[in-house]
């Protein structure tokens, strides 16, 4: 802390009592209050903090917070601080937050919204960027994916600097990623491809097949990959098969320990070493949380978008393990709950199916459409009442997801 200029210093001293305050006032953990009021007073906060760290950045539609906890974890063997937006505050103040809260830490993991990478990276000069995956997401107000993908691009561009990890299956990422002077392609895999039809470079179409994904016209095609996700394994780049066994389920997090893989060895962490690390993580922020409620096990599933939904259904408990969907359209949930179309819930014909949330009747009509059957539940208790099983799988979007987390007495 003593590196840093006075401004700076008074700016983080300034945002950590304003993030006390408002910890005690109940608001929240008061990270990002604190970053607010830091970057007001010292506009460039960000990179007097980031200054002097090795700094790791993390974005992507889904599964940057699980990413950034997997990361983190794997550095962990290295015996050092790790500075980290542990609970998903990543614009410039949750960012300003989690490194002033961490002063002396000589990492830092940090989990961006996709819009705002190109500035952070001006801003902390970071040694590495994961680009996980580019979807539709928050119809009525992100950017398109396209137009982010082409500032990643041009920001990769201005950081010769920085080495990228990034998934080579995803062909916008791979489009983005293609930019940078260094790049570790993860083959980490891509089940929604709605988004992907047409090549990034040329706009004809693009082809799949079990090597990967080629453009008909032009010569894009899929990067040979250094690290390969292999169904329940990974061939690491030196060309060893590991067994991942995570905690975590499904194939998205496989994705996710993959990339986690590829970025640890940057820090000269061996998989050998960072696996175990990886298998310890049992929930993030409150994702995949198993809960207790009325002797029923209730387990929760993030899901804020097409792609994302597609993932969690791959999680599900097998039928007839009910499930409860809970869907609202409030800010930070995008205001457009049109992308619910975009899903196919058909997978979720033969179990139970609990429609909740405040769009739960657009929910209704989507489920209808799909011929699923389906009950209106008022809340998770209502659901976790009227299930016989002793299992309930929840998925809910992001305020949703919140809600249910404080009614079931704020699962870690
Ligand atoms: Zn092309």
């Amino acid at each position: 802390m003593g590196k840093l200029p006075l401004r700076a210093r008074v700016a983080t001293t300034l945002g950590g009592a304003a993030g006390r305050m408002s910890r005690l006032a109940g608001r929240g953990d008061g990270s990002v209050i604190g970053g607010v009021i830091g970057l007001r007073v010292e506009p460039d906060l960000l990179a007097l903090l980031a200054a002097g760290r090795r700094v790791v950045l993390v974005t992507g539609t889904n599964g940057k917070t699980t990413t950034t906890r997997l990361i983190t974890a794997a550095l962990g063997t290295l015996g050092q601080d790790v500075a980290t937006n542990a609970f998903g505050a990543n614009m410039e103040a949750g960012l300003a937050a989690a490194l002033g809260q961490a002063p002396d830490a000589p990492i830092a993991v940090l989990e961006v919204d996709e819009k705002y990478l190109p500035a952070v990276l001006a801003a902390t000069r970071a040694k590495v960027v994961a680009l996980l995956n580019l979807s539709r997401d928050q119809m009525d107000r992100a950017a398109e994916i396209w137009l982010v993908a082409r500032r990643w691009r041009e920001a990769l561009a201005a950081a010769p600097g920085c080495r990228v990890v990034a998934n080579a299956d995803d062909p916008l990422i791979a489009w983005a990623a293609g930019a940078a002077a260094d790049v570790i392609w993860v083959a980490a895999g891509q089940r929604w491809h709605e988004d992907s039809w047409c090549c990034p470079r040329c706009g004809s179409h693009l082809s799949r097949d079990d090597l990967g994904w080629r453009c008909g016209e032009c010569e894009f095609a899929r990067p040979p990959a250094r690290w390969v996700l292999d169904g329940t394994s990974v061939i690491d780049s030196r060309g060893r098969v590991h067994d991942l066994a995570l905690t975590l389920p499904g194939q998205a997090n496989r994705a996710n320990a993959v990339i986690a893989l590829a970025v640890a060895e940057e820090f000269h962490v061996d998989a050998v070493q960072a696996l175990p690390r990886l298998r310890e993580v049992t929930s993030v922020a409150g994702r995949y949380t198993q809960v207790e409620r009325n002797g029923r096990q209730v387990r929760l599933l993030l899901a804020k978008n097409p792609a994302g939904w597609l993932e969690a259904f791959d999680v599900l408990d097998q039928p007839p393990v009910p499930v409860l969907l809970s869907v609202n359209a409030q800010e930070p949930d995008g205001k457009d709950t049109s992308w619910l179309w975009d899903v196919d819930y058909r997978v979720l014909r033969g179990r139970p199916v609990f429609a909740a949330g405040e769009r739960r009747l657009d929910l209704a009509v989507r489920l209808e459409a799909d011929q699923v059957p389906f009950e209106l539940a008022e809340s998770v208790d209502d659901a976790v009442d009227r299930v016989d099983g002793g299992r309930l799988d929840v998925i809910a979007n992001y305020t949703a997801f919140q809600q249910i987390r404080v009614a079931l007495g704020r699962a870690a």
